[in-house]
């Protein structure tokens, strides 16, 4: 039944999440309304043609609504991944505007502020629980982290970097772990933090710069019949969409930026493609469509979270992340 209602809502979904304003007055803000799916913005004159724009998704989540009610419209898609489907999650947005919220949350932690993460592996250990009688469920983890087009393995325990095209599949060379709890995950994604940071002086703004995947993989044998399942899950928090100034971008932040830039557009134009059901789906353009290609299109769903900061001086990024979210949306 969960398949057969989101079937009818086609197998691309886009989601708008607004953060609270920054310790300002609430005026301050360029959310001039959020509706159900749409959200309009206003743009002041200060920062360029004066103006109202509205922008419609499948859902449009305003700065007040908390992680628990966020999740309640991700859920029937983690059910999905134990009936045999692929489903890839991102979060995409400027630095600064949410997307690690959304993910895995703020820096402290309770059952309240808990991301899209540790829901979806909370769902995933329930469900399969649930349905033990009938079907048994394996579960195993990957967490990966691309920068600068280069795959680096997070639970590794040397770090090395790894180029991922040997196999060609979306499975990365990257171990896998089996785990039989939310907190074998949690243990897996603090060791996977921690690999993060090491080489980098500042962690945040590495972080910023790089894509970081945690992949599920589930695998369900049913226990009359002996027929297998198979689904995973990809969590990703994108790079920050941020336009770098050219003028200021030299050496290594230019050659970031512009793998990011190129990454995340490839992403774009293999979502929209995917929604206008084009015959050709540009996959092979970047390192991360390559890798989640077999969960990006046929039966697979995939769930973008765009996000956007509220204050006027985000204005122009807000705007082009907007376009953004409208391109790869089917609405
Ligand atoms: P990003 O990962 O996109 O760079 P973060 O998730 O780190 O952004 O968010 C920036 C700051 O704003 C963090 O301190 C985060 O906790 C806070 N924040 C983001 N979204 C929300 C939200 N919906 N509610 C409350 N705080 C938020
Ligand atoms: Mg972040």
């Amino acid at each position: 039944l969960y398949n057969q209602v989101q079937d009818l809502k086609g197998n691309i979904r886009v989601y708008c999440r607004v953060r609270p304003l920054r310790g300002q007055a609430s005026g301050l803000t360029v959310v001039d309304h959020i509706d159900d799916g749409s959200i309009t913005i206003i743009t002041p004159s200060k920062y360029g043609k004066e103006g109202r724009k509205s922008f419609t998704f499948n859902k449009a989540f305003g700065p007040t609504v908390s992680q628990g009610e966020v999740f309640a419209d991700t859920q029937p898609l983690i059910r999905s991944v134990l009936d045999g489907y692929n489903v890839c999650i991102f979060a995409y947005g400027q630095t600064g505007s949410g997307k690690t919220h959304t993910m895995t949350g703020p820096d402290v932690l309770t059952d309240e502020t808990k991301g899209v993460n540790y829901r979806a592996l909370g769902d995933l250990f329930m469900i399969s629980e649930q349905r033990k009688e009938t079907i048994f469920y394996d579960v195993s983890v990957q967490m990966i982290e691309i920068y600068n087009e280069q795959v680096r393995d997070l639970l590794a325990t040397d770090v090395e970097i790894r180029n991922s095209s040997q196999n060609g599949i979306n499975v990365p060379d990257a171990n896998i772990v089996q785990v039989r709890s939310t907190s074998d995950v949690i243990n897996l994604m603090n060791l996977g933090q921690k690999n993060r940071a090491v080489g980098s002086t500042a962690m945040n703004s590495r972080s910023s710069r790089s894509h970081s995947c945690l992949t599920v993989h589930v695998q369900g044998r049913d226990l009359a019949s002996g027929t297998i399942l198979r689904g995973c899950l990809h969590l990703v928090d994108l790079a920050g969409s941020e336009r770098v100034d050219k003028s200021e971008a030299v050496g290594e932040r230019l050659k970031e930026a512009q793998h990011i830039n190129k990454s995340l557009s490839a992403l774009g134009d293999v979502i929209s493609s995917l929604a206008q059901k084009n015959s050709h789906v540009p996959y092979r353009n970047s390192k991360l469509t390559q890798l989640l290609q077999d969960s990006l299109g046929g039966q697979a769903k995939t769930l973008m979270f765009v996000h956007i900061s509220p204050e006027c001086d985000a204005i122009g990024e807000t705007i082009s992340t907007l376009k953004f979210a409208e391109r790869v949306s089917s609405v």
